[in-house]
């Protein structure tokens, strides 16, 4: 790994975390990003890892010695929560009651408490993760309960390519319910965290109230993929 490659992964750190609000939490999305590459970005201030694959993030987390957060940010099949709940410090994906489920009694055995993420599939999409919005209450109403669980608010994908201003529409959506929740006080149910926002997209997500964005190709450059 050449040493001009890393400076730019530093710089473009640095330009980014300039322009977040404080209060924004940065994840960096290193999927398919080397060992040098997350150690570098770690080097430049990156508190927060985001993974989509069990497999990688157990790769990598071998390597880093360094306290970072990890974050499940992909989808999540139930017979991999096992590794995920030791892996993960926070699952941004839960979107379905067996899931929740299966979270819980696994996290019951070691004791551990995990912070999750509802995704919503704010675009209505077949074909992507997440919950839909009319679901999400009543999701939230049936996990609430599960003393292994920490339901911390809410994430979403929205359009990943095109014109960026067309997934405004997609983080509006997510912000009303989250607000909708919150003001609902469930027992249990913290309506802390809206995660929202990629590349393309983290500016327009900001200004919809993320207070999580989660970034790769601005960080690390194009991904060869
Ligand atoms: C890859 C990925 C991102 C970051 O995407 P970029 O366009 O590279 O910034 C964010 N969230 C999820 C869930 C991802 O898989």
């Amino acid at each position: 790994m050449n040493e001009e490659y890393i400076n730019i992964i530093k710089k473009n750190i640095n330009n980014i975390k300039n322009s977040l609000p404080d209060e924004v939490l940065l994840v960096a999305a290193a999927k398919t990003r080397s060992v040098d590459e997350v150690k570098a970005s770690i080097q430049a201030g990156i508190k927060i890892l985001g993974y989509n694959y069990i497999q990688e993030a157990e790769q990598i987390k071998k390597e880093i010695q360094d306290s970072v957060q990890w974050h499940m940010i992909g989808h999540l099949q139930t017979n991999k929560v096992k590794k995920a709940i030791i892996l993960f410090d926070m699952i941004e994906t839960l979107d379905s009651l067996k899931l929740a489920r299966e979270i819980n009694k696994l996290c019951a055995k070691s004791g551990k408490v995990m912070p999750v993420l509802v995704e919503i599939n704010s675009g209505k999409e077949s074909n992507k993760t997440g919950i839909l919005p009319g679901d999400v209450e009543n999701l939230i109403q049936q996990i609430n309960n599960l003393p292994f669980i920490k339901i911390q608010g809410l994430m979403t994908m929205g359009p990943r390519f095109g014109n960026p201003e067309d997934a405004r529409p997609y983080f509006r959506v997510t912000k009303e319910i989250f607000e909708h929740i919150k003001k609902k006080s469930i027992p249990n149910v913290e309506m802390r965290y809206l995660s929202m926002g990629m590349s393309n997209s983290y500016k327009i997500a900001i200004t919809e109230g993320a207070n999580i964005v989660r970034i790769g190709t601005q960080l690390f450059g194009t991904r060869n993929y």
